[in-house]
């Protein structure tokens, strides 16, 4: 589905309220510097393990991965069984190790190596195209990879994420993942993707959570129409 489109002003003011609530939260938490490894091979496997489990049971899952593959190549010529069982503590390790296979297969046949650090410095759509294309390779999987690691200009939607900007007014209730992503894309200011997504996490766990909201304690209630009416 396509999203209608904002008038001018509408799209002025959704600016103004993305500018308030990045500031505000930069003011609580502080400025996040990018300081994720910045292999973006490394970034994708580790994204691809990190889905459905938890921070612990993923990174846990990448070192016992490349403990027992110290290459890439090495775990490309694997059978799906053996990566399975180096990466089991993450969860759903039969289905993730057919998509890692898969993905190395395919960036070897199409890159004739490993070395995806083309990524950034071809033009985003460009990049955004070629992860997407990999098997098992969704929009929020490559706005990882090209947010953390190749520090490109993208914001990846997570469930704390989505929760705010849809309380806050700035998402609407029915925006898919890929609706939401387009449009915070298009209202962020440069070089703030980053702060914003590690920000917006925080304030997720600490004040906005799923249930009982702290808006009492929210630097965010003159822009959150959710916290007012809820006050
Ligand atoms: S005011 Fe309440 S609902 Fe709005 S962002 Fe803050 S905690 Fe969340």
């Amino acid at each position: 589905m396509k999203s209608p489109k904002p008038s001018r002003a509408e799209l002025a003011e959704q600016k103004r309220q993305v500018r308030f609530i990045t500031q505000n939260l930069e003011a609580t938490y502080g400025i996040p510097h990018n300081d994720r490894p910045d292999n973006p091979l490394d970034e994708l496997i580790g994204t691809i393990l990190s889905q459905s489990t938890t921070n612990i049971n993923s990174s846990r899952a990448f070192a016992s991965l490349r403990q027992r593959f110290p290459d890439w190549d090495a775990a490309r010529q694997a059978r799906p069984a053996s990566i399975a069982a180096a990466i089991k503590s993450g969860g759903l390790a039969k289905t993730k190790s057919v998509v890692i296979k898969n993905v190395l297969e395919e960036i070897l046949a199409r890159c004739g190596n490993y070395d995806l650090s083309f990524l950034r410095t071809v033009p985003l759509a460009e990049a955004k195209a070629f992860l997407t294309s990999l098997k098992g390779v969704g929009p929020k999987t490559a706005a990882c990879v090209l947010l953390f690691s190749c520090d490109r200009p993208v914001f990846p939607m997570d469930t704390h994420i989505f929760r705010i900007l849809r309380r806050v007014g700035l998402v609407p209730e029915k925006y898919s993942d890929e609706q939401a992503h387009e449009l915070m894309e298009s209202l962020l200011p440069p070089k703030k993707h980053y702060s914003l997504h590690i920000n917006l996490i925080r304030h997720g766990r600490l004040i906005c959570r799923p249930q009982n909201p702290k808006c009492s304690e929210c630097s965010l209630i003159e822009h959150c129409a959710f916290g007012q009416t809820s006050l």
